[in-house]
């Protein structure tokens, strides 16, 4: 052994790696199940939530969340349901800023629907929160609506022009939808991009039950990459983040766009994350039903002994991957929870 070589430098704190190799350093966590939209793939119209009673509080939250850092997670997303209409969710938000200014956290983040946006924009920003991903799905009033059901895109609008001024950096985030907004997808792009935002598009994953049928949503992102590649000329980018997202860079506009494709494409083998739900369940895999409950051991003592083990044992358990399929004859959920529980 050469003598002379330095030693890499330790990590601060060591990452929790699963039985696959995987460094498990990304958390997400849903902190409440309700939403004042009702988007059609996400939600039944008449969704019967969780009672209050069996949400980990915000102290509890904080704490999980916290011994996550500890064992070596550098990146949070907050998430729902509409994380913004939890009560008091900016003093959580407030406290786990306190990770980004240690150096244990690289980043703080959520994924919101906007409508709460323009008078939190400015408290995210003090709190340390520098990125937000926005889900738009329509820039038509009436199709907006019609989609999200209860939503109001003006709202939503404001929200993201304040994000901006705040100094936040905003991504939008877009559920490709067949015949719905699949002809808008062009101009979606341009717009966010003639904002200074990126702009990523999801396909629809087969999770709870809804009112709709979810063949008629489905949408192969390949058949958009396609069509958007005739128009302009995508770049591809080698960015990666350990999740199911592949960038390219649209020369024309110069903006980002991302695709999520957990159908088309399997993104497993670099999975970096695990979820946290509202009522302190760990899903190791979002198209997996196995979890961990790590509420139990939260409340059954005030040290972290017990939740730390909890985790550890989770963590033991990732499984390797999913296998989500929506076709004719799997038209059901591939798991029976909804996006809004585990937190997209
Ligand atoms: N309420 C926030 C929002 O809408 O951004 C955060 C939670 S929402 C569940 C997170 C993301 O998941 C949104 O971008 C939403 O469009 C997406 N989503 C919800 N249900 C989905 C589904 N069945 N398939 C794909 N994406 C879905
Ligand atoms: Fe609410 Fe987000 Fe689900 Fe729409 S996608 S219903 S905004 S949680």
């Amino acid at each position: 052994m050469d003598m002379e070589q330095p030693l890499p430098e330790a990590p601060a704190t060591p990452a929790m790696i699963d039985p696959h190799g995987r460094a498990v350093t990304y958390l997400r966590v849903s902190v409440t199940d309700r939403c004042d939209f009702r988007c059609v793939y996400c939600m039944s119209e008449h969704m019967n939530f969780l009672p209050k009673k069996d949400l980990l509080t915000l102290e509890e939250l904080d704490r999980v969340c916290s011994a996550f850092v500890a064992k070596g997670v550098r990146k949070l997303r907050l998430t729902g349901g509409e994380p913004l209409v939890r009560r008091d969710v900016m003093t959580l938000i407030r406290s786990l800023g306190r990770h980004l200014e240690t150096g244990a956290l690289d980043e703080l983040t959520l994924t919101t629907n906007g409508s709460q946006l323009a008078r939190h924009a400015d408290d995210l920003f003090a709190a340390g929160v520098r990125r937000v991903n926005v889900s738009i799905d329509t820039l038509n009033e009436d199709l907006f609506q019609q989609i999200t059901r209860w939503g109001r895109l003006p709202q939503v609008l404001e929200g993201v022009a304040a994000a901006k001024r705040a100094g936040l950096q905003v991504k939008i985030n877009t559920v490709a939808l067949k015949g719905v907004n699949e002809a808008e997808i062009p101009s979606l792009v341009e717009w966010a991009h003639g904002e200074g935002h990126g702009l990523t598009l999801i396909e629809t994953m087969p999770l709870g039950d809804i009112d709709e049928d979810r063949t008629d949503q489905y949408l192969p992102l390949s058949q958009v990459r396609r069509s958007l590649a005739e128009r302009w000329t995508l770049d591809e980018l080698d960015e990666r983040t350990g999740g199911p997202a592949r960038y390219v860079k649209v020369r024309e506009t110069g903006g980002k766009l991302g695709f999520i494709t957990p159908l088309t494409h399997n993104f497993c083998e670099s999975c970096n994350r695990v979820r946290l739900t509202c009522t302190g369940t760990l899903y190791m895999c979002l198209g997996q039903d196995d979890a961990a409950d790590l509420r139990a051991p939260l409340r059954a003592s005030d040290t972290d002994d017990l939740l730390n083990n909890a985790i550890e044992e989770a963590i033991g358990r990732k499984p390797k991957g999913h296998d989500f399929i929506i076709d004719r004859e799997h038209n059901r959920p591939a798991v029976s929870r909804h996006m809004s529980l585990t937190g997209g």
